[in-house]
């Protein structure tokens, strides 16, 4: 399905689509990484940095020089790439509000994080922790099979891997009195499963749906499940394609 078609069916989707087909070369991004993985200070290619953070600025409207100095940051290591799943730091010497710069360094951090999954590559281990087994992102995207555990996706590396099929990988609660489903009738196949131990949540689409559309394209087509969750208090782990956690 093109984003017109996308666009005709669901026009509240417009703004977040073309925002989106800005952001999509980022997906398609190949980067190098250094041998050493467990270095937290990531130097990395100059060039690439510059395109990674040169296809962001574009896309937000940033200023050019805001953006070279990110780019001086990120090329320099002093933007704690791996970290970037777990907390994302304060960066005094970046001109940027905390909120935009969230957004900012997870869009930075992604090709990155999935570079070191393709070098890892370890897709179908367990998670174990209830988080990613190679970057340590939080679950968000759940996908459910029939008869078989379900699996999460990382919003961060894309590491795909198997958990529980039922239970809060953020609390471990694991009493379904304490689960509730959020559906709408105009997205089949997709769910929310929410918490009230811990109100986290977490969205399931049934496996089939990736025929047709690519995960991140599931996360956006999903939002208004993500807005609904939002107002009855629900929170969300770990960002969409367009790095936003908070839907309002
Ligand atoms: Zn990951
Ligand atoms: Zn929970």
């Amino acid at each position: 399905m093109s984003y017109e078609e996308i666009v005709r069916e669901r026009p509240y989707l417009k703004d977040i689509l073309e925002l989106y087909h800005k952001l999509e070369r980022l997906d398609e991004l190949k980067v190098s990484l250094p041998q050493d993985m467990f270095n937290h200070e990531l130097w990395v290619e100059e060039k690439e940095a510059h395109e990674i953070t040169s296809l962001v600025g574009r896309a937000f409207g940033l200023d050019e020089e805001d953006v070279h100095l990110l780019s001086k940051e990120v090329c320099e290591g002093r933007v704690p790439l791996r970290e970037i799943p777990l907390r994302i730091p304060e960066m005094p010497a970046l001109p940027f509000e905390r909120e935009e710069l969230e957004v900012i360094l997870f869009l930075i951090a992604r090709p990155y994080l999935r570079a070191e999954k393709e070098r890892m590559n370890i897709d179908g281990i367990f998670w174990a922790e209830g988080r990613c087994p190679v970057c340590n992102g939080a679950p968000v995207l759940s996908f459910l099979e029939k008869e078989e555990k379900r699996r999460f996706l990382c919003s961060y590396c894309g590491t795909m891997g198997p958990w529980r099929r039922t239970g809060c990988p953020f609390c471990g609660s694991d009493t379904p009195e304490e689960t509730s489903i959020i559906t709408t009738e105009k997205e089949k196949g997709m769910k929310i499963y929410s918490c009230n131990a811990c109100k986290s949540y977490l969205k399931g689409f049934e496996l089939e749906l990736l025929a047709e559309h690519s995960p991140w394209i599931l996360d956006l087509l999903s939002l208004p499940l993500d807005v609904i969750a939002q107002e009855k208090g629900f929170k969300r782990h770990a960002p969409n394609p367009l790095g936003m956690i908070k839907i309002s």
